[in-house]
């Protein structure tokens, strides 16, 4: 089962991906997470990443498809996969598809959480609170976050639309409620 999780930022990809792995066995892959972790260890990717993290832009294609790349070949048993925050872009996605088709496999299913834009504001500044995260924690870098969601990775959910992949998801209410409602999708793919 290869699934991707959509949505702009705050709208609980992170917390509904960290659910469906427990209850189905898959991979979660997120890319900022990997982000983070390559910045932490100050690494020659974590460096390139900073500087277009901290203004809420896209890190390029060519850098996070090739991270994406590594971590989809190390784990080559996996029973399936949940990509959280990727793909961003068109290219992502067809990089994605095309790693996948090498495998003899395919997304199954694009998952989006829909959330109007003040709802995720306050999400974000509260989650900023504790993540210690820059990006979470000034709002014109939220507010950049949410334009660039909006300008560059929304197509991506034309994409697989055009395949009968995509599925939109009211990413309202309480977690449980959330988390059922994509199972009901999940559970008839
Ligand atoms: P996230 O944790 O998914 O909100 O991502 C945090 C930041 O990491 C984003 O604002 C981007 O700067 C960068 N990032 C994460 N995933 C991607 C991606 N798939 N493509 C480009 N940049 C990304």
């Amino acid at each position: 089962m290869i699934l991707v999780f959509f949505g702009p930022p705050g709208s609980g990809k992170g917390t509904q991906a960290a659910k469906m792995i427990d209850k189905y066995g898959l991979v979660h892959i997120s890319t900022g997470d990997l982000f983070r972790y390559e910045m932490g260890n100050n690494t020659p990717l974590g460096l390139e990443a900073k500087s277009y993290m901290a203004k809420g832009e896209l890190v390029p294609d060519s850098v996070t498809i090739g991270m994406l790349r590594n971590k989809v070949e190390a784990h080559p048993d996996a029973a399936g996969f949940i990509f959280d925050g990727v793909p961003r872009t068109i290219p992502q996605a067809e990089a994605l598809d095309e790693m996948l088709a090498e495998k003899g496999s395919s997304v199954h299913a694009l998952i989006a959480l829909q959330c109007d834009d003040e709802e995720i504001i306050q999400r974000i500044k509260k989650r900023g609170e504790t993540s210690g995260r820059p990006d979470d924690n000034d709002e014109n870098i939220i507010r950049n976050r949410i334009q660039v969601y909006k300008n560059e990775t929304t197509p991506v959910f034309d994409f697989y639309a055009g395949h009968g992949k995509s599925h939109s998801i009211v990413g309202i209410g309480d977690i449980e409620e959330i988390f059922d409602r994509i199972s009901a999708v999940v559970d008839q793919l």
